[in-house]
């Protein structure tokens, strides 16, 4: 069963209008929700950026938060997912084709799971990735509909068999095409500020949020991609990937190839709310 509009419906029953706006001009916002032991993760920090990114592109939620919770929760239940994602995406509705917003539509929501595992490999192991200019827009900070700036990275990720591509804005490093990211240098952790220029991840936060518990110094600055060949440890983030460790970038090594002590912790307590 998905959830469309209001309504649990067989997938097969709905169709998708080819002037919705979400899928000409890809009007809308999104979220992936995490699902852990069959709860929604973080689902109330999930909805508030929803409600952030919606009120950016002068989207109206159609519905309040409450419902919606409690429509997810029916989603959830019906299509008994114990470990995996919620998608959900508003798009500003069907209307005539035209650049600039319709006089009228009304917003249309979609959201469906997903039954994933958790990414032990990626986790345990850590991956390998690739760096690449950042070309995407000047509000990262909208979970948009448009990925065409991330679509374009990860395959040239996927090209050079690397995990995630990290993305570099005259000479700074933001993020990476659908993570947030970290480094270790001299025992602190630095991380690109919370502004425009990337997403403001809900697992970058609770990073930050275990970090400070765990009395581990945290900036949020800008740093280049010389710091970030050079750094002690480095990790991903993000509400598929958790705390993931980066164990190359490009042809350099970061922590001689292993994951890094600092790293390690942060998993640890990351996996202590999860479970
Ligand atoms: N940065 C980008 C560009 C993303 O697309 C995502 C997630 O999709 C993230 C960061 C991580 O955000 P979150 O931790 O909220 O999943």
């Amino acid at each position: 069963m998905i959830l469309y509009r209001d309504q649990l419906v067989e997938r097969t029953e709905i169709h998708i209008d080819i002037e919705d706006r979400g899928y000409q001009f890809g009007d809308g916002v999104y979220e992936v929700i995490r699902v852990y032991h069959q709860q929604p993760f973080y689902l109330d920090a999930h909805l508030e950026r929803l409600k952030r990114s919606a009120e950016a592109i002068e989207i109206n939620l159609p519905y309040g938060f409450n419902q919606l919770k409690v429509k997810l929760a029916e989603l959830v239940a019906q299509n008994q997912l114990v470990q995996g994602n919620v998608y959900l995406q508003v798009t500003r509705g069907v209307a005539s084709r035209t650049h600039h917003f319709p006089v009228k539509s009304e917003p249309i929501l979609v959201a469906y799971t997903q039954q994933n595992d958790r990414p032990i490999q990626a986790l345990n192991k850590g991956v390998h990735t690739v760096t690449t200019e950042d070309i995407r827009w000047l509000r990262c900070d909208i979970k948009s509909l448009n990925l065409l700036g991330a679509v374009l990275a990860k395959q040239k990720a996927v090209q050079q068999h690397a995990h995630e591509a990290i993305l570099v804005r005259e000479g700074v490093v933001t993020e990476g095409s659908s993570t947030n990211l970290f480094i270790v240098e001299n025992g602190q952790l630095l991380t690109h500020p919370a502004n425009h220029l990337i997403l403001h991840g809900i697992t970058r936060q609770i990073v930050i949020s275990i970090a400070e518990d765990l009395q581990i110094p945290v900036k949020e600055t800008h740093f280049s991609k010389e710091q970030l060949y050079q750094a002690d440890e480095c990790f991903i983030t993000s509400t598929t990937m958790e705390v993931c460790p980066v164990i190359q970038v490009d042809d350099r090594e970061i922590g001689r190839g292993q994951p890094g002590k600092i790293t390690r912790k942060l998993q640890n307590a990351f996996y202590q709310l999860i479970s």
